[in-house]
């Protein structure tokens, strides 16, 4: 008989810590969870919380508010941990703090002498992920952030409504940065096996176009439209993370857009991008290259560009 004991250490019990601890627990993903906060009042009153549910749940898990030492025989380290931005603040000065804070987690978990997989979800987070596997020196296979991942579950989500499909049977995807440069590669957009595309064509349907801008804008605007109406987003990143988490866990090679460093695929490199890879115990196992059009490969190049400039700006790392 084996037994295995499937350990996150979590770091940063905020809303989005928390909602991913939340449906960790619901989907019985891991055995054994540790909370992690500079502020371990937060992290002993959820942890106290989430033993209430245990009864209730379908888990035995074992959830406490613990110390960079758990981090030591964890599978997974997950980083939502970050300092909100302040008024008048600029994006690279935020970075430049949320960096700060990272350096003062990276180090004590590394030194704990963890041998597993960094997820990161804080923001920027295509650049955190970066930031992350630069301060722990990890083999980059081993550090991803949740790049377009949950992007990609909007987008799924409104073309299922559009084509009134179930969104699992829409293959599609969102790439790049998360954040106002990422796109939708339509050429390898797909309900089933058919192209989206195909679809419009064999409909007689030629002014599709607008159609899709509009969904790539509801796309990536839907953070902030969320922000607006209750201030902060998340339930679907926590959602997210467990996909992924589960799929390392499980060891199940699936195929997620999480953002991770790309070595001359699309003719990038230097840069944690979020792209579809193979996701498995390994971390990410490769990168499913795609096959873009010239117009896609640009706006890929782009927003890598751009990934790449904002992280040469960031001091300390
Ligand atoms: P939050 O303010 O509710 O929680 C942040 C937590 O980090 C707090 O509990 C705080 O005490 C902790 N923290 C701060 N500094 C720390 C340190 N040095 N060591 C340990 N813990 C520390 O914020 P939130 O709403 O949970 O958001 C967290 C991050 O997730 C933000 O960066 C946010 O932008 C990001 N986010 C990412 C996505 C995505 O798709 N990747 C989606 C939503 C939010």
């Amino acid at each position: 008989m084996r037994f295995v004991n499937r350990k996150v250490a979590l770091v940063g019990t905020g809303l989005v810590g928390m909602s991913y601890a939340y449906a960790l627990l619901n989907q019985s993903v891991c055995d054994e969870l540790a909370l992690i906060d500079i502020d371990q009042q937060r992290a002993q009153g959820e942890a106290m919380d989430l033993n209430h549910g245990l009864a209730f749940s379908g888990s035995n898990m074992k959830i406490y508010a613990g110390g960079y030492q758990d981090c030591s025989d964890a599978d997974i380290v997950a980083v939502c941990a970050g300092v909100a931005q302040k008024p008048g603040e600029s994006r690279i000065d935020l970075l430049q703090r949320n960096t700060e804070v990272f350096q003062s987690i990276v180090g004590p978990v590394v030194a704990s002498g963890f041998k597993g997989i960094f997820l990161v979800a804080t923001n920027p987070v295509d650049v955190m992920a970066h930031v992350t596997q630069a301060l722990s020196g990890f083999d980059d296979h081993r550090v991803l952030g949740t790049g377009t991942a949950l992007d990609t579950a909007r987008l799924r989500y409104l073309l299922g409504e559009y084509f009134s499909v179930d969104p699992r049977n829409v293959h599609a995807y969102v790439m790049g940065e998360h954040g106002d440069s990422e796109f939708v590669p339509w050429s390898q957009a797909m309900v089933a096996t058919k192209p989206i595309l195909d679809i419009f064509r064999s409909r007689g349907v030629t002014d599709y176009q607008k159609d899709l801008d509009h969904i790539s804008e509801e796309v990536r605007n839907a953070a902030q439209k969320i922000i607006s109406a209750k201030k902060s987003t998340y339930y679907g990143i926590g959602m997210a993370m467990v996909r992924i988490t589960r799929a390392i866990l499980g060891d199940d090679h699936s195929v997620l857009t999480v953002s991770s460093m790309l070595h001359g695929e699309y003719g990038e490199r230097d840069v944690y991008a979020g792209t579809p890879c193979i996701v498995s115990r390994d971390g990410v196992k490769r990168t499913v290259e795609l096959t873009l059009t010239p117009e896609e490969r640009e706006k890929l190049h782009d927003s890598c560009e751009l990934l790449r400039s904002v992280y040469r700006d960031i001091r300390g790392v």
